[in-house]
C-alpha cells in the first residue's frame, strides 16, 4: 500500500496557494471539509473562530474504522500560516518546494495537513481495516496556540494520537517546555525634559535599569527567557511615563520557570525602588505592574508510552531510526497534552521554517506520509491481536 506521490504533491501546492494567515483560515478550511467529506467522513467546524475573532473555527474530522474494538487514534496538524505569507508562489526545483523568497512556504504545516489527507485516500481507495480516526485540524496554532485551546476534547473519540507539525524526518518530539508570557508596565512620572526634568520619573530609565539586570537568552539546558517588545514615550522633550514591556520565559522545569519568571519581575521592581521622587510635599515612586499568565503547560510524554511505542513500531518497520527528543517550541500537543491525551510530535519534513526561505524536500514529504500510514495500520493490527487474546 503505497502513498500516492504526484496526488500528495498535488494537494500540498494547492493548500500553499491557498491564503491562511492566523484568524484568516476559512478558505483552506472550506477546502478541507470538502476534502475530508469526499473521503466518508462527519466534518464539524467548532466555534473557535467566533471566540477568538476569526473568520473559521476548528475542523473536527470523524471516521468511522471498520475495527470498533480499536484504539481509536487522532491525527493534527495546524492549518494556519505565519507572515509574511499572503499570496505564496510555490517553487519546485527538481525535489525541493520552496517559495519565491517574498514569503515563507507554508509548509508548516500544511506539509501536515496533506499527510493527513493522503494517508486517508489510501487508507479509504484500498479499504484498510483501521480504527476510528479523529481529524482535527486547528486555527491559530501560529497565533499562540488558542485554536487548540478553544478545542473541546469531549467531542473526540481518540485520547491518542499525532500532531504532525514539525521538521526533520526521523523524529519525534515528545517533550517541550511550559511557557509563561508575561508583560510589565513601568510607570514612571511625566515632566518637560528640558525646563524640568527633575519632576520626572523616566520609565524608559526605569525599564533600562531593570532589563540591564536580568538573565535573559539561554538560561540552562532547559530553561529560556526573552524580552521581545517594548513600547513607550511620547516624544523627545517629555520625560517618559509609561514603558511597556513584553517577554516570555519557558522551561522543561515548572519550577526553574517560576523561578525565571519570578527573577525577572524582581528585577524591574528593585530598579522602581530606587527611583522616587518628593514634589510639592508629595513623595512620587515608579512602579511597575506585572502581568503574567502561563502559556502553555510542558509537554511530557514518556518513551514508554503506546503513542511512542507505535510510531517507534512503525518506524522500525520501514528500517527508519526515530529518535524521541525535547524541542525548545510550543505547539498544538501542549495544549492536547495539557487537556489529558497523550500526543506527540511528529516531523513532516517541513525546514527553515518562519523565514521567507522555508524549504521541503518532497522525498522527506513521502516518507513521512509512510510513517504515519504504517502508523495507522499497526495501530488497526495491535488492537486486533489484544482483543483476540
Ligand atoms: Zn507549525
Amino acid at each position: 500500500m503505497l502513498i500516492n506521490k504526484e496526488r500528495l504533491k498535488n494537494l500540498l501546492i494547492e493548500l500553499i496557494k491557498i491564503d491562511s494567515l492566523s484568524r484568516k483560515e476559512y478558505d483552506v478550511a472550506m477546502r478541507l471539509k470538502r476534502e475530508m467529506e469526499y473521503l466518508g467522513a462527519t466534518v464539524i467546524i467548532d466555534d473557535a473562530g467566533e471566540r477568538v475573532g476569526g473568520n473559521v473555527g476548528n475542523l473536527i474530522a470523524r471516521f468511522s474504522g471498520t475495527l470498533p474494538s480499536a484504539r481509536p487514534l487522532l491525527l493534527s496538524a495546524h492549518m494556519d500560516t505565519v507572515v509574511p505569507g499572503e499570496g505564496v508562489l510555490p517553487i519546485l526545483d527538481g525535489d525541493i518546494l520552496h517559495s519565491d523568497g517574498r514569503t515563507v512556504l507554508g509548509g508548516d504545516d500544511k506539509s501536515g495537513v496533506a499527510i493527513i489527507c493522503e494517508v486517508l485516500h489510501v487508507v479509504r481507495e484500498n479499504n484498510l481495516p483501521c480504527s476510528d480516526i479523529d481529524v482535527v485540524f486547528t486555527i491559530c496554532e501560529e497565533a499562540g496556540l488558542i485554536g487548540a485551546k478553544c478545542l473541546d476534547v469531549s467531542r473526540l473519540r481518540a485520547r491518542t494520537g499525532l500532531v504532525l507539525d514539525s521538521d526533520s524526518v526521523g523524529f519525534l518530539f515528545t517533550k517541550a517546555p511550559a511557557a509563561n508570557r508575561i508583560e510589565f508596565h513601568v510607570h514612571g512620572l511625566e515632566a518637560h525634559a528640558g525646563v524640568c526634568p527633575e519632576k520626572g520619573i523616566s520609565a524608559v530609565q526605569v525599564a533600562a535599569e531593570g532589563i540591564a539586570q536580568m538573565k535573559l537568552g539561554r538560561i540552562d539546558h532547559e530553561t529560556t527567557a526573552n524580552i521581545g517588545l517594548i513600547q513607550g514615550g511620547m516624544a523627545v522633550n517629555i520625560v517618559p511615563n509609561s514603558v511597556i514591556l513584553k517577554g516570555e520565559a519557558r522551561s522543561h522545569s515548572a519550577e526553574k520557570l517560576d523561578r525565571q519568571t519570578e527573577h525577572m519581575r524582581r528585577c524591574l521592581e528593585e530598579a522602581a525602588a530606587r527611583h522616587t521622587l518628593a514634589l510639592d510635599g508629595k513623595r512620587y515612586q515608579a512602579r511597575v505592574e506585572a502581568k503574567i499568565e502561563r502559556d502553555y503547560d510542558r509537554m511530557e510524554v514518556p518513551d514508554s508510552a503506546p503513542i511512542v511505542q507505535l510510531v517507534q513500531a512503525a518506524a522500525k518497520n520501514l528500517n527508519l531510526d526515530l529518535k524521541t527528543l525535547a524541542t525548545g517550541g510550543g505547539c498544538d500537543a501542549n495544549i492536547l497534552n495539557q487537556k489529558g491525551l497523550e500526543v506527540a510530535n511528529l516531523s513532516t519534513g517541513m525546514r527553515d521554517i518562519h523565514t521567507v526561505k522555508e524549504w521541503l524536500d518532497l522525498n522527506d514529504l513521502y516518507l513521512s506520509a509512510q510513517m504515519v500510514l504504517e502508523i495507522v495500520k499497526l495501530n488497526a493490527a495491535e488492537k486486533t491481536v489484544r482483543s483476540e487474546e
